[in-house]
């Protein structure tokens, strides 16, 4: 098979960071292009805009978009109007409604459509749902805590509507445990905290159950300084699991059972490679829906501003 001939639009934090490198390393994939409206690639044929990549690069079997949430949709419908393969960052859009859309017109294209969950390819994620399935949840907490200065310097769109703030990086959390719980649970009321000069929450609490009344908490901050917690605790019939460091590390009654190097994003470009071969699409909204469903029920508080000097 030739490599997949693929563009990247939106080359901003996370595409120098994670997707840069890891489609140089993936020989099923060739960058042949790039989208974006401040930013170029030194020896790719780089663009302004998705419409003039797409109109000069008729070769271009796939595109992975690296934009905000917002924008997404517009960008992914003419995507796969044009007959190519489309990748999605996370959050896969601003909506419910508007992923959706996609999907269903990723059935009628050509193009593979994927929605990725970069936490899900974290090492510990999969044994993890393995160690869980087996036994009796008691109770989950969730503690998502990481400096918005650190990880998205300088970024208005995340404090926009539709950029869903502490949401998203909470939103990886949500993408795991609804990966390796047995069950649906869904949620039962919540705080969100909103700073005065902001469209979305810097901090939120919530309180979710499933169909057996199991307790599943979320403390979700943005402001965390020092360590940063990525971190789900889970009690069971038969000891206490805990994955830390984003889904790295697995412990299991404090003990480590299972760690191993971060492999997310070559996960991601594997299995969209998979896809395309495939021409099959990836698209699980659950845990945007816990997202939206946060939005809906959560009890809005204001906060102080929120100012970043990046
Ligand atoms: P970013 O640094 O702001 O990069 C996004 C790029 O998209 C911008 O540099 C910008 O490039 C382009 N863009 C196009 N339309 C835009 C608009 N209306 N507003 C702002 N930028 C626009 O953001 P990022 O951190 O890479 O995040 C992008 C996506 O990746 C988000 O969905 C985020 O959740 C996800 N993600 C981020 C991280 C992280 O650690 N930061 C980790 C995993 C996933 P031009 O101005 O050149 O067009």
């Amino acid at each position: 098979m030739p490599p997949i001939k693929i563009g990247i639009v939106g080359l901003g934090k996370i595409a120098r960071d994670q997707h840069l490198p890891a489609l140089e390393a993936n020989p099923n994939f060739e960058l042949v292009a790039v989208a974006s409206r401040n930013a170029s690639q030194e020896g790719i044929a780089s663009f302004e805009t998705l419409e003039e990549m797409l109109e000069a690069m008729p070769e271009l079997d796939a595109v992975s978009l690296c934009t905000p949430p917002t924008v997404r949709y517009g960008q992914a419908r003419q995507t796969l109007r044009a007959g190519k393969h489309v990748m999605l960052e996370k959050p896969p859009g601003a909506t419910l409604s508007e992923v959706e859309d996609l999907a269903q017109l990723a059935e009628s294209s050509p193009g593979s459509l994927f929605a990725t969950w970069h936490s899900r390819y974290a090492p510990a994620v999969e044994p993890a749902q393995k160690w869980l399935a087996s036994r009796q949840i008691r109770k989950v907490h969730i503690e998502w805590k990481e400096d918005v200065r650190v990880w998205h310097p300088g970024q208005r769109w995340i404090w926009e509507p539709g950029g869903m703030g502490v949401f998203d990086p909470a939103i990886n959390a949500l993408s795991i445990v609804t990966a390796i719980l047995p069950r649906r649970f869904f949620l039962h009321e919540g705080t969100l905290q909103f700073p005065e000069n902001c469209q979305a929450p810097i901090a939120a609490n919530l309180y979710f159950s499933d169909s057996e009344d199991t307790p599943i908490t979320a403390d979700l901050d943005f402001l965390q300084t020092g360590p940063q917690t990525w971190d789900i605790h889970i009690e069971t019939d038969e000891g206490n699991l805990a994955l830390r460091k984003g889904g790295s590390q697995m412990f299991v009654n404090d003990q480590l059972e299972h760690e191993a190097p971060e492999q997310e994003y070559p996960g991601l470009y594997a299995r969209f490679a998979e896809l395309v071969a495939r021409r099959e699409s990836d698209v699980d909204v659950a845990p945007l829906r816990h997202v939206a469903d946060a939005f809906l029920l959560g009890r809005r508080e204001t906060v102080a501003a929120f100012y970043d000097e990046g």
